[in-house]
């Protein structure tokens, strides 16, 4: 779908409206502060998508397929797609919001990009600053596995260990950033500003048509928010006339967003002890545009086992040939849950992850599975 670069946006608080620019800040409301983020929006409309005029460098795009599950559809009743964002460059979603990223930097005039990590965006902003001939840096948990960091150290980032956990690096990049002037990269609005592009790439694969209901898998919850603006800003240009029902998938492990919907509060998750690694987020600060979608859109969510994943990503790979990570597999994991929702419905799921990521893990939860 056609882009179109504007200058007429803003960058707002979601809680108090304030205005930013990209300079003032990357993630959070300088008036608010922690865990009230900021979000794009336009003024006009144009037509299509629309970007900041700083990333005109974006194109071209890689898309990744959208392919239909005929095992699924015959299960379910529905017609059932997979969105296979493991296919894009370092294998997964996250390498939309990284570029739009990298190229934000660069274009403004930044000299590095600092970002707390410890796997698919940490590695996918190293293969684009690669490219790029750009520094970045990673603050990771001293614990994170080496094999996680091994793409991205072979890329050239530079890795600096915390001792702690992912949010006490997330509260030291915030400090290196302020300290040296770098540019913070992470699950914050510029990112979303490069997610939300799947919405056009689902809609045009589907022949104009936008699906009854999207499921994705959340963690800090950017990529959901991120997609159902895409779809709304596609409204917003005439293009299709409605948005999808969103699905919101957890793991019953670690689950702060769907607990924060069941409660009506934000909560954040005690534990993060899940086999779906990339979604293990304790305290979820898009949880606010994950909520104004649900809302709109008479959204729903469902809890997933490690085990009910596990059996679906072998599932997937044995009958529709798809390989993704463990938390990819969690919306087919979540089609027993919500069956009687989608029945005679399109539905599309948003495979986030490749296999290769988490290979072992798999087969080694898999054989445990099985022996039992
Ligand atoms: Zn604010």
């Amino acid at each position: 779908m056609k882009i179109i670069f504007t200058d007429n946006y803003r960058v707002q608080c979601i809680k108090c409206s304030k205005e930013h620019t990209v300079k003032q800040s990357q993630s959070f409301c300088t008036h608010c502060g922690h865990g009230f983020p900021l979000e794009l929006q336009y003024t006009g409309h144009a037509g299509t998508f629309q970007l900041p005029g700083f990333m005109q460098n974006l194109s071209p795009l890689t898309e990744s397929a959208l392919i239909p599950l005929p095992r699924c559809s015959e299960k379910y009743n529905a017609q059932i797609y997979a969105k296979c964002e493991q296919e894009l460059p370092t294998g997964s979603f996250k390498h939309r919001g990284s570029k739009t990223e990298v190229l934000t930097a660069i274009e403004l005039g930044y000299s590095e990009i600092a970002c707390a990590s410890t796997g698919n965006m940490g590695v996918s902003l190293a293969s684009i600053c690669a490219k790029k001939r750009f520094p970045l840096t990673l603050f990771v948990p001293q614990a994170t596995p080496q094999s996680k960091l091994a793409a991205a150290k072979k890329f050239g980032a530079r890795i600096k260990y915390v001792d702690g956990t992912f949010s006490q690096c997330e509260r030291e990049v915030s400090e290196y950033v302020r300290r040296t002037g770098a540019f913070l990269a992470g699950d914050y609005y510029l990112r979303a500003e490069g997610a939300k592009l799947v919405a056009g790439e689902i809609v045009s694969q589907l022949g104009h048509k936008v699906p009854d209901m999207i499921v994705v898998p959340c963690g800090v919850g950017t990529n959901a928010g991120a997609i159902m603006k895409g779809f709304d800003e596609l409204v917003d240009a005439r293009i299709v006339d409605k948005i999808p029902q969103l699905c919101v998938v957890q793991s019953d492990r670690c689950c702060p967003i769907i607990d924060s919907l069941e409660l009506g509060v934000k909560m954040t998750a005690s534990q993060t002890n899940t086999l779906c690694s990339a979604t293990a987020v304790a305290d979820p600060f898009d949880y606010v545009k994950v909520k104004k979608y649900i809302d709109r859109t008479e959204g729903i969510w469902t809890k997933v086992s490690d085990e009910s994943v596990v059996l679906a990503s072998k599932d997937l790979a044995e009958y529709e040939s798809i390989d993704c990570e463990l938390s990819g597999a969690m919306p087919v994991a979540a089609l027993d849950k919500i069956q009687d929702k989608i029945a005679n419905k399109t539905i599309v799921l948003v495979i986030t992850g490749a296999g290769y990521k988490d290979i072992y893990i798999q087969e080694e939860a898999l054989m445990k599975i099985l022996s039992k």
